[in-house]
């Protein structure tokens, strides 16, 4: 089995970010497993299912005709890249992700990401659930106002008018929904490395990340 680098946290941590560039760094796949939760809820609304229709949403996962090329995502063929990044969208999927049909559904396509030469898994359950025996284990945490001042400036830089206050608010509710659910609840791994990002810049925890995985 190909190595794995396994990297949870909550909202806006910042593991995409330093989950990509490491999986670029080192050559190898890179699983966002966050954005098959949300084309999971964005097939959901485009087919008009209900967002607590826990068997017609499983039965979506379960065949989920998702491809992700160079950076692009795509559902039925069509490029959905900005789409599925919407605060909307990603609401929707922590709705659904509380459905445990709903992530038993997703199990054997976040698997199928392990590939020569290694993959690096980015989520809230990779080190937990989905690569239990990951060689390399990270938990990203950063205050609820670092994050919420990262996801500003995202949105900002999108042309996207956003508020700091509702902002903060929103990454405080999706991240009790996350933290309090049955069905993978967001908890680090015990043997995963805690790593604040709060007062570090992500090429630090980038260069952190490799380090570790080099030892
Ligand atoms: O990481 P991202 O914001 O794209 O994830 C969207 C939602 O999908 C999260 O709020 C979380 O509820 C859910 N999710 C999950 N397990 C994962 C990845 C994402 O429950 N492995």
């Amino acid at each position: 089995l190909s190595p794995v680098i396994t990297i949870d946290g909550p909202t806006a941590s910042g593991k995409g970010t330093v989950a990509h560039r490491v999986a670029k760094h080192l050559g190898y796949h890179y699983l966002d497993s966050g954005a098959l939760y949300r084309l999971t809820a964005l097939m959901a609304q485009n087919k008009g299912v209900a967002l607590d229709d826990e068997p017609a949403i499983a039965a979506l996962a379960r065949a989920l005709p998702c491809r992700f090329d160079h950076g692009h995502v795509l559902l039925e063929d069509v490029d959905v890249t900005d789409e599925v990044r919407a605060e909307a969208i990603g609401v929707a999927a922590s709705k659904i992700a509380v459905l445990q049909e709903v992530r038993k559904a997703l199990v054997d396509l976040q698997v199928s990401f392990r590939n020569t030469p290694g993959l690096v898994a980015d989520g809230r359950d990779m080190g937990t659930v989905i690569f239990p025996d990951a060689q390399l284990k990270i938990f990203l945490t950063a205050s609820a106002e670092a994050r919420a001042s990262r996801r500003y400036k995202q949105l900002i830089e999108k042309g996207i008018s956003a508020n700091m206050e509702n902002l903060v608010k929103d990454l405080i509710e999706r991240d009790a929904r996350d933290s309090a659910r049955t069905a993978a609840p967001l908890k680090p791994s015990p043997d995963a490395i805690i790593l604040d990002t709060s007062e570090i810049t992500a090429e630090q925890a980038v260069q952190n990340v490799l380090e570790w995985f080099a030892k």
